[in-house]
C-alpha cells in the first residue's frame, strides 16, 4: 500500500475548515489605487492604443492589437484594416497573429500574450483560441459583439480544451473614449 503523506486531509477538515475558493483579488478601490492585475499590462495597451490611432487615420475603427513572446516582448502588432484593405477578416487581433506566426515560423503561439484595445469579437475569440495563445488582455468591454466575458465567452469556453486566461478592462476609460471619440466625429 503506498503511504499517505501527513497533513491535514479532506477526513481532517470540517467544512468550515476549508480555504475559500481562489477568487480573483478586488483590487482597492478610488482613483490611483493599485491593480495588481490589470497593472502591469498597461504598457503594451499604450501600444496596443498607439496602434489603434494608425486605424483612425486610414478611416478604420480605432481597434489596435499587440502580440507579446512568452518574455514580454512584442513579437508583432495590428491594426483593424477593413476598410483600407476591403478585408472583413482585417481585424487588428487577426493580423497581429498572423504577422507573430509567419514571424515564428510556427502557427502555435504557446505562451504569447495577445493585449487588443477592444473586447475580441466572435471571428477573433476564435483565432486566438485556433492559435493557442496563452492569455488574451483587452480594454474596453464590447457589450454588443463581445466573445470574451459579454455575449459569449467563447475563449474559456469548457467545451473548448484549449481557454486562454482573460484579463479585461486594462485601461478601460482611454480604450473607450478612443472609440467614442471616432464615431462622434462620423
Ligand atoms: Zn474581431
Amino acid at each position: 500500500m503506498p503511504s499517505v503523506p501527513p497533513g491535514p486531509g479532506p477526513a481532517a477538515a470540517g467544512p468550515d475548515s476549508f480555504p475559500d475558493p481562489v477568487r480573483e483579488p478586488v483590487p482597492p478601490s478610488g482613483p490611483g489605487a493599485p491593480d495588481p492585475v490589470r497593472d502591469p499590462w498597461r504598457p503594451a495597451m499604450r501600444l496596443a492604443l498607439a496602434e489603434a490611432d494608425a486605424a483612425a487615420r486610414g478611416g478604420d475603427v480605432p481597434v489596435g492589437a499587440v502580440l507579446l513572446g512568452p518574455d514580454g516582448a512584442v513579437l508583432a502588432a495590428g491594426h483593424n484594416e477593413r476598410e483600407a484593405v476591403h478585408d472583413p477578416t482585417a481585424h487588428a487581433e487577426v493580423l497581429a497573429l498572423r504577422r507573430a506566426a509567419a514571424l515564428r515560423g510556427e502557427w502555435r503561439l504557446t505562451g504569447c500574450t495577445l493585449v487588443v484595445t477592444l473586447e475580441p469579437c466572435v471571428m477573433c475569440a476564435g483565432a486566438l483560441v485556433q492559435a493557442r495563445v496563452d492569455r488574451v488582455v483587452y480594454g474596453a468591454v464590447d457589450e454588443k459583439a463581445g466573445a470574451a466575458g459579454s455575449l459569449w465567452d467563447l475563449v474559456r469556453d469548457r467545451r473548448l480544451n484549449h481557454r486562454p486566461e482573460v484579463i479585461a478592462g486594462v485601461l478601460a476609460e482611454e480604450c473607450s473614449a478612443q472609440l467614442t471619440a471616432f464615431f462622434r466625429t462620423r
